[in-house]
């Protein structure tokens, strides 16, 4: 893949890469898509790249999405109301199944320039509505479409709505499915800027046996495995998974809310990651608070995630601001309960900032590719325009922008050195017809009367 090199010049690079740090008025040059120079770049070095002016805005790595339902993308706010059982019985019950591959299609494109125009370059795409193999190929033409970089996990035939209703399911046809999708999309565990992953049911949602043979076909396969954990009413779930000797490095497990000490032990232990979708665990009840401090104290890889649109924003901007409000909150409850004040809080809005990029690629085990602005890294680059009145502030910008940047302060966006954003207008090839794609399918979803 050759693409025009690219010089971001003038702008305040936050660069996360920890020999580097800030620089205040810096320039990133990439060449053949990825990083060649970072801070100041001569002339010479970049003659010939095209230039895109940065003062007064802020430069920082393309952020990573741990864990998301990207079909889901035409379904926006479809049950803000709703908890977690809530939108099992609307979404997954009543919306998922009449989905065709077209459908998929345009959810999976829409939901990735969503992730993309707000500034996210990287995507762990849970897909838990294939119910077959033309819906994975769907699935994965959408994601190439939009330019996206993301991990594709194959989630099977189908959500099973039952299993969240205490009726834990047997395995069904899928892996044969996933070997076939493997081997013609992904023959090497790669295709273009995506990989391949298994979004298992795990012991949550399927019986302690179908999990055994799932997690040994994933395994088979050299798939890395992701599943839902720790949600409230759906206890032991890591316990199980030990019990069963199953846990590993190559797990990423989504929420964590109520696991015990004991459970993120384990799961240290064991190098498991975690991905914290703050807004949709702390709106639907998936538990008291999110699993982020427990996270960072265990030394587990954490990234942030968005989870479902249905019940929350599309941006990790949002994710950075209620992962650490609920944190802190947490973290205060013990003092409050004393009737005390405390004089320090833990963590600030640049460690929300590091789990949306370095540790979302940490734990997706893409931290040699993405994350950082170092030399030798893949371009994925954001470049926020802080120049906007709610942007244009006195401390750290990384606070500031944190406090209260959104997707519409995302000026530029750059996935392996290709503009996908520019000006704050997408400009990938299919930004136009994903609108009409998406409407059409939100017509035929209210037409089948789901919605
Ligand atoms: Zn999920």
């Amino acid at each position: 893949m050759s693409y025009q090199d690219l010089l971001i010049t003038g702008g305040y690079v936050v660069t996360l890469d920890p020999e580097i740090g800030d620089v205040p008025q810096g320039d990133v040059l990439i060449k053949n898509g990825r990083i060649a120079s970072v801070g100041v770049v001569s002339l010479d070095e970049a003659r010939g790249a095209q230039v895109i002016r940065a003062e007064g805005r802020l430069v920082v790595p393309g952020m990573v999405d741990s864990h998301r339902h990207v079909w889901q993308g035409a379904l926006g706010g479809s049950t803000g109301d709703a908890s977690l059982l809530g939108y099992v019985g609307r979404v997954v019950e009543k919306i998922a199944p009449g989905f065709t591959e077209d459908d998929i299609y345009a959810g999976t494109l829409w939901g990735s320039l969503q992730a993309l125009s707000s500034g996210v370059t990287t995507i762990a795409d849970w897909s838990h509505n294939l119910q077959g193999v033309g819906y994975a190929a769907a699935n994965v033409r959408a994601l190439h479409d939009s330019g996206i970089r993301g991990i594709f996990l194959y989630g099977g035939p189908g959500p099973d709505a039952a299993a969240f209703f205490g009726q834990r399911q047997p395995p069904q046809r899928h892996p044969e499915d996933a070997r076939h999708v493997r081997n013609e999309l992904f023959p090497d565990g790669t295709s273009g800027r995506l990989r391949m992953g298994m979004a298992l049911r795990g012991p949550a949602f399927t019986t302690p046996e179908a999990t055994v043979e799932d997690f040994a076909f994933a395994r088979e396969l050299g798939l890395p495995i992701s599943v839902h954990v720790g949600m409230a009413g759906f206890p032991d779930s890591v316990e199980t998974l030990h019990r069963h000797g199953l846990l590993g490095p190559d797990v990423n497990y989504a929420h964590a809310n109520q696991l015990t000490e004991r459970e993120f032990e384990l799961l240290a232990e064991t190098g498991g990651s975690i991905a914290i979708s703050a807004t949709v665990e702390t709106l639907m009840a998936l538990g008291t608070y999110p699993a982020t401090g427990s996270a960072l104290r265990h030394g587990i890889p954490a990234g942030l995630s968005v989870d479902t649109t249905t019940s929350s924003g599309v941006d990790l901007f949002s994710e950075m601001r209620m992962a650490l409000a609920a944190e802190r909150s947490r973290a205060n409850k013990q003092a409050v309960a004393r009737h005390e004040a405390v004089m320090d809080v833990e963590l600030d809005q640049r460690d929300m900032l590091h789990l949306a990029t370095t540790g979302g690629a940490r734990a997706w085990h893409l931290d040699d590719e993405i994350g950082t602005l170092t030399v030798g890294k893949q371009g994925d680059i954001v470049v926020v325009d802080m120049r906007a009145p709610h942007l244009d502030g006195f401390g750290d910008p990384v606070s500031t922008m944190v406090f209260g940047a959104g997707p519409a302060d995302v000026e530029t966006v750059i996935v392996g050195g290709e503009v996908v954003k520019k000006d704050g207008q997408l400009v990938g090839p299919y930004a136009e017809t994903a609108r009409d794609l998406m409407r059409q399918s939100r017509t035929r979803i209210a037409e089948r009367g789901a919605a």
